[in-house]
């Protein structure tokens, strides 16, 4: 160094594990922290807009506000390919062949097929935005009628599940004259503001609106929600939003009064869709299997397409980029601990920050995102150091903006560039396993290169993944049946977690064991019993299956599930290979330094 000066390198990182610590605190216990980030919030608070209430719609048709708003939701960029036909109500998927093709509940059915009145159709389900929302609450429709809102966003997977049936229930009421029950839907990929202020944390939920005076209504709606909602679910959600399950909506329509509707008005969908819905939701073989009519017959995984032959690594790391956009654009969300939609909650920010250091270390360097991702973690340490001071800290939604702005315009950028290539997913949760596959896989790939290689800082220590990972999803992740159900089996030490805890190896297979578990568990969940949803298939990885009279016992879950029945990925016993698994994990989502 020139002009005599010395050069101190302090070591902040070892291994992937900070050698700092954020603390210790001189600025109050953690409730004291958070109460105090949270009133520091109120800063961020941005005078709502002067809204437009408009009570004509509700005099006469709501068709023309219904379409208009379900036009402004598909508008949405996410709003492409697959996702394009779940983006409003009615939904776009009668009618296109290729989806009707694969599962049959996604097929017109016959009440709307002999339909004649186009407002029967266009408003069985009414899409809302925040400005009906709130003009229906200030012009006293909820006292009139009750309403059942589907939350949701057009990307997720059970979202989707839900819309034909849920479309076909409202429809047939309609049909039958019921008036005073009526279905709103309300697309959070739009309608952000309305879903954070009324604390919808995830999606689908299903959410009731009655403020009139007819007692048993009131009563139905209660005992709904204690019979559907357990602690967890209590805790997770407001007190009138349910899951977004289809067989829920039965519990509430047999508790409202006969003056409302009469059983026999919906009774039987629910009987057909208990008989259908297992069929309806499964895949159907021969249309998986185009080309290799073969792979029906395959000992592991026929529940997979085709097409699965054709992932390349760029496939699968063009997802996890559109995850990573998704991620800082949709999910990361403001919700304070005061309800304040303008600034993050401390407990929100104490999940960001290793988060964002999860992908400034584990992601592959072709995405260029290192630098950036850095850059942002810098600012987030700066927030977590003076939020434990005595002056403390906030974060608002508006500088949160700015922070990501450089992420998400370089992610366009690399996106555009680089990433060129046809998405492997249609939804994304789907996504999100190609996120996480590919941090835990590339987090082994470098740890085993010799370290004076290395230009890049350690990726993280096993145990910080796991936590980091567990961390992000309990507080970011949307689809509330995923949420939910990696919580419980993660608490539960499920899947070889406390040996994953040690190991970046066992890391990268805890993810795929959980995944496989997930896949099979719903498989079995719909009665497709003769879809195999392990993975990798036999065919892509003939190596990682050897036929066995043992059950593995990640698919116990499944096993409870079909309770003696069948299920395809339980009869054709296989145990896996977990050496050869591994080779085949890090030759999908990794590539090495040669070829990148
Ligand atoms: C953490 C988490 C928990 C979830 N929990 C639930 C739940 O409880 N209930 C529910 O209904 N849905 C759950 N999901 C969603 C579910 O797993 C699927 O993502 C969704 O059903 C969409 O399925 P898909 O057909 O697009 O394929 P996905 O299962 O999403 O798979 C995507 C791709 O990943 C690859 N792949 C498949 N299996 C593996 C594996 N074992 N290891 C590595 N790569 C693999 C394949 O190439 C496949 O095409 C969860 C998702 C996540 C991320």
């Amino acid at each position: 160094m020139g002009h005599g000066g010395v050069t101190i390198t302090v070591e902040l990182e070892r291994e992937g594990r900070a050698l700092y610590e954020l603390g210790p605190s001189e600025g109050g216990n953690p409730s004291q922290l958070a109460d105090r980030f949270a009133k520091l919030g109120q800063r961020c608070s941005k005078a709502s807009k002067p809204r437009q209430t408009d009570c004509s719609p509700f005099a006469g048709s709501l068709q023309a506000a219904s379409n208009r708003i379900g036009e402004k939701a598909c508008q949405h960029p996410e709003a492409k390919e697959a996702r394009a036909l779940f983006c409003r109500y009615p939904p776009r998927f009668y009618g296109h062949k290729g989806i009707c093709n694969q599962y049959s509940q996604f097929c017109p059915f016959e009440g709307l097929l002999t339909e004649t009145n186009p407002l029967f159709i266009d408003t069985a389900v009414v899409n809302i935005d925040a400005d009906m929302f709130y003009s229906m609450e200030e012009c006293g429709v909820f006292q009139k009628e009750l309403w059942i809102f589907k939350v949701f966003v057009h990307w997720c997977p059970h979202c989707q599940q839900l819309m034909p049936r849920l479309y076909q229930l409202a429809l047939t009421l309609r049909q039958r004259g019921v008036n005073t029950l009526r279905f709103g839907a309300v697309n959070c990929a739009t309608e952000h503001e309305l879903c954070a202020k009324q604390n919808w944390p995830g999606h689908p939920l299903l959410v009731a609106r009655y403020l009139g005076s007819d007692r048993a209504v009131h009563d139905a709606i209660e005992h709904w929600v204690d019979v559907v909602k357990d602690a967890q679910l209590r805790q997770m959600l407001p007190r009138y939003a349910l899951p977004g399950e289809f067989p829920v909506l039965k519990i509430l329509l047999e508790q409202l009064p006969k003056s409302m509707l009469s059983k026999a008005s919906w009774s039987p969908l629910f009987e057909a869709d208990a008989e259908q819905s297992k069929a309806a939701n499964c895949a159907n073989l021969t249309a998986l299997h185009p080309e290799f009519p073969e792979a029906v017959d395959e000992q592991v995984g026929n529940g997979w397409h085709d097409v699965e032959r054709n992932f390349t690594v760029k496939r699968r790391w063009m997802d996890a980029m559109l995850m990573l956009r998704h991620i800082f654009q949709e999910w990361i969300a403001p919700v304070g601990d005061d309800g304040n939609v303008d600034a993050f909650a401390h407990s929100q920010l104490l999940v960001i920050e290793p988060w964002v250091e999860l992908l400034a270390r584990n992601l592959p360097t072709t995405f260029g995102l290192a630098e950036v991702l850095q850059e942002l973690h810098r600012s987030l340490v700066q927030r977590v150091r003076a939020s434990q001071t005595s002056e403390g800290s906030s974060l608002c939604a508006d500088e949160w903006k700015a922070l990501t702005t450089p992420l998400l315009d370089r992610i366009a950028e690399v996106g555009q560039r680089d990433f060129a290539v046809a998405s492997a997913c249609a939804s994304d949760t789907c996504r999100m396993w190609s996120l996480l596959h590919m941090l835990a896989s590339e987090g082994l790939r470098r740890e085993q290169l010799p370290r004076k290689n290395l230009t890049t800082p350690a990726p993280s220590a096993p145990d910080v993944m796991m936590q980091t990972v567990h961390g992000f999803l309990e507080q970011f992740f949307k689809c509330h049946y995923c949420r939910r159900h990696f919580l419980k089996n993660y608490e539960a030490g499920s899947f070889g977690r406390d040996v994953a805890l040690g190991s970046r190896e066992q890391v990268v297979l805890y993810l795929w064991r959980f995944h496989n578990a997930v896949s099979v568990r719903v498989t079995a969940w719909h009665g497709c019993n003769t879809t195999d949803r392990r993975w990798p298939p036999s065919a892509l990885c003939p190596r990682c299956w050897k036929p066995t009279a043992d059950e593995w016992p990640v698919l116990s879950e499944a096993k409870d599930v079909v309770q003696g029945g069948a299920a395809r990925a339980l009869d054709l016993a296989a145990s896996p290979d977990e050496e050869e698994v591994l080779k085949f994990l890090q030759s999908a989502f990794t590539v090495s330094d040669q070829e990148m």
